[in-house]
């Protein structure tokens, strides 16, 4: 399946300049949410995870899939403010704009193996912030998984040696 196919660019949003990569057009299309899933799984089960970690707030709707596909828990990656219980929190920069990124403190126990999954993989800032916290609590990273990836802004040389896997380059 060529999933760019279902993939919307919309430019100028959300602001001058950017070329934003809409997945609402992949997701609402079931065959095709489907497929990309299972396409992520089959990178997943070579990794040996024990969970999937995604950002807010498309990394859910790619993260959570695929756990339950793979038969494995979720932990979600929240903006600062949003979590409930203890938590931990980490300042990142956006390809466009800043913010800061919490997980509970009792998210992932060490020794954990975490799978990172989110829709798309831009300077890798989200994601290398991911990491730092998936870290800090003790958790091991074995590797990163996106939807799409902006092969031009080389995110993947932020996030260390950890084995990466996009399904559409732009
Ligand atoms: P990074 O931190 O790698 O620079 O940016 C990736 C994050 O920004 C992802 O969590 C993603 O959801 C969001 N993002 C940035 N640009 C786009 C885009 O064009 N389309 C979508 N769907 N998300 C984007």
């Amino acid at each position: 399946m060529n999933f760019k196919d279902y993939i919307r660019v919309i430019p100028d949003f959300p602001q001058p300049g950017i070329r934003f990569k809409d997945i609402t057009t992949l997701l609402k299309d079931g065959p095709a949410y489907k497929a990309a899933i299972m396409e992520l799984k089959s990178f997943a089960d070579t990794v040996n995870a024990d969970v999937i970690a995604g950002p807010e707030a498309r990394g859910f709707v790619v993260g959570a899939p695929l756990a339950v596909e793979m038969g494995i828990g979720f932990v979600p990656v929240r903006k600062s403010g949003k979590l409930p219980f203890e938590s931990i929190k980490a300042d990142y920069s956006l390809e466009y704009g800043k913010d800061a990124l919490a997980m509970h403190v009792d998210a992932i126990t060490p020794g954990t193996r975490v799978l990172i999954a989110d829709d798309l993989l831009a300077t890798g800032g989200t994601i290398a912030t991911t990491i730092k916290l998936i870290e800090q609590l003790g958790g091991i990273v074995v590797g990163a998984t996106f939807l799409i990836e902006l092969s031009y802004l080389d995110g993947r040389n932020h996030l260390g040696d950890i084995p990466v896997k996009s399904l559409v380059q732009y």
